[in-house]
């Protein structure tokens, strides 16, 4: 694969003054950081191969080379019981409505789950549950530490901010004060969903029983600052327009600067994906392929403090995950095997490890197996 970087600027498309975008084009070729307006005016560019070679600069500079990631990892949903009803997600059951459906995993269960996920070679559990006003810190502390001693090889990746904040909030403790006692419990690392678009005017609408903008980054912040790693998402296409895509991107790199400079711990990649509308009270449209590769190349171009850009083919499908190792991605995420929110909307992708490999290969670059902190195993 040639490196853009080769590439001269004046190979940028050009249908008229607002779709020149050479300027800044310039300035990733020169490692400067563009602004939100700049941002923007990606947003508008209309042809999507410019931006795929912007974003392979920026993927360049940060993972050099033809390797891309993946990690066996599994979807632990422990329970479904949550009040907070998004209009997005069609997971949840809400509390007391007695529904046959709604649960909360039993430590036998958990166990099976991991022993599955273990024989398999998995080196990470990703967990994540509704918020339900039964589950205490307590009760998160004593999983968290039995977990560690029953699977100690396996990365407790746990938690999403909305869970954590109303953790806090119930046990009537500083997110600082709960979060030292969940990393003493074995809490290693905290996955960013729940970020939905990090503006207020997109939450108030679409969840607004949920965390504000603010919390959710204020978590992050936290738990950098405490000594634990995260992840950080973005789920785009219900009813965001491109400046709330912007504000979320740079509210992101603005957080990370901060984390990289004061505290141990930082985000260490970024995913976007689509919201999946079947099912849903929110209702609406699919975003297609080409928004999702177009918001990929900017997020890795407009992230340049971020480490690693994961693929999404769990909502766009492997096709497509496969195309956007082109626009940006460096890691082709995890080993699906279990992924309720978004299956429960509609998503039935599922890849074996051999597939993985082979999408990957096919695409012109070497698969490599790794683990949460990106350390290859
Ligand atoms: S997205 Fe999460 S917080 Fe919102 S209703 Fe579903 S489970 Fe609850």
């Amino acid at each position: 694969m040639t490196t853009a970087t080769a590439l001269p600027t004046t190979t940028l498309t050009k249908r008229g003054p607002e779709s020149d975008i050479s300027d800044i084009a310039d300035k990733v070729f020169d490692n400067i950081r563009i602004s939100p307006d700049e941002i923007l005016r990606l947003f508008h560019h209309p042809n999507l191969a410019d931006l795929a070679m912007l974003a392979d600069v920026v993927r360049q500079r940060l993972v050099p080379g033809h390797d891309v990631t993946y990690i066996v990892s599994r979807n632990i949903n422990y329970t479904n019981i949550c009040w907070v009803r998004c209009s997005f997600c069609n997971f949840y059951r809400t509390p007391g409505s007695n529904a046959p459906d709604s649960y909360v995993l039993t430590r036998d269960e958990i166990h099976q789950k991991l022993t599955e996920l273990s024989a398999l070679g998995g080196v990470e559990m990703l967990m994540q549950g509704g918020l339900n006003p039964k589950l205490k810190l307590e009760w998160y502390e004593e999983l968290l530490s039995w977990m560690r001693d029953e699977f100690p090889h396996i990365i407790r990746h746990c938690f999403s901010p909305a869970e954590l904040i109303y953790i806090a909030k119930i046990s009537k403790l500083s997110m600082h004060e709960m979060l030292t006692r969940l990393k003493a419990a074995g809490l290693q690392s905290i996955p960013g969903g729940g970020a939905e678009i990090l503006t207020d005017r997109v939450r108030n609408f679409i969840s607004p029983y949920k965390d504000t903008a603010d919390e959710w980054l204020n978590c992050m912040e936290t738990a950098h600052a405490v000594g634990i790693y995260s992840t950080a998402t973005m789920m785009y296409g219900s009813i965001d327009t491109f400046e709330d895509r912007v504000e979320h991107l740079v509210r992101l790199r603005n957080l990370q600067d901060i984390s990289m400079n004061n505290s141990p711990a930082h985000f260490r990649a970024f995913a976007a994906w689509n919201y999946q509308p079947d099912g849903t009270e929110l209702g609406g449209l699919r975003a297609s392929g080409f928004d999702y590769l177009r918001t990929i190349a900017i997020s890795r171009i407009a992230l340049d403090n971020f480490p690693h850009m994961q693929a999404s083919w769990v909502t766009q499908g492997p096709k497509i995950g496969q195309i956007s190792l082109g626009y940006g991605v460096d890691d082709f995420g995890q080993t699906m095997m279990e992924e309720n929110v978004v299956s429960a909307a509609g998503c039935t992708f599922a890849v074996p490890i051999s597939e993985m490999e082979r999408l990957i290969t096919d695409a012109g670059y070497t698969p490599a197996r790794r683990n949460t902190r990106y350390e290859r195993v």
